[in-house]
């Protein structure tokens, strides 16, 4: 009987992360965001790469069916209504309010420890049905309110990826919340 083979013998190739930064002499081994190990945005790996590429242009997108007008999010390449694949890039607001939020205030995940507090939450796009979540900066989140108008942004993770976020807006004096 042939021995069972493991999991490191059937890993594919380092050369499958062509994006991962490079550690320099001085620093650590980059830690994964996430216990996200593979690079989503490459094209070689995902179909939605035009996601990431929008993004790191300014822009905030997603995939809508060509046949039935349908938004999905996150971006697709497959319609869950028609199961066709016929989708076009559209651009989203980058305005909403949030819908609900929370904190972490302990066991982040990896990468994110030195965050910690931060807030996440649900946000719904103006003039779309689409509520989104991910990470809200901008205030702490002691000061963040159900119904607060946050813009999306774009942010640089450390590994060279990029992603979006929310960032509410700053207090302004004498207003409520
Ligand atoms: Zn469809």
């Amino acid at each position: 009987m042939a021995p069972p083979t493991t999991p490191a013998a059937e890993a594919p190739a380092v050369t499958a992360r062509p994006r991962a930064a490079p550690a320099t002499p001085s620093s650590p081994a980059p830690i994964p965001t996430l216990l996200d190990f593979h690079p989503l945005e490459d094209p070689r790996f995902t179909e939605i790469a035009a996601f990431f590429d929008h993004l790191r242009a300014g822009r905030f997108s997603t995939t809508r069916c060509r046949r039935d007008g349908r938004l999905l999010w996150p971006p697709r390449t497959v319609c869950p209504e028609c199961h066709r694949s016929e989708l076009e890039w559209v651009d989203l607001p980058r305005h909403g309010r949030i819908y609900a939020f929370s904190a972490v205030l302990a066991g982040a995940p990896l990468g994110m420890e030195e965050a910690v507090p931060f807030a996440v939450g649900l946000v719904d796009l103006d003039g779309v049905p689409l509520r989104l979540f991910g990470r809200i900066e901008g205030r702490p989140w002691t000061e963040l309110a159900i119904g607060a108008e946050v813009n999306v942004e774009g942010f640089d993770l450390p590994d060279g990826r990029i992603f979006y976020r929310f960032r509410a807006r700053p207090a302004s004096p004498g207003a409520p919340g």
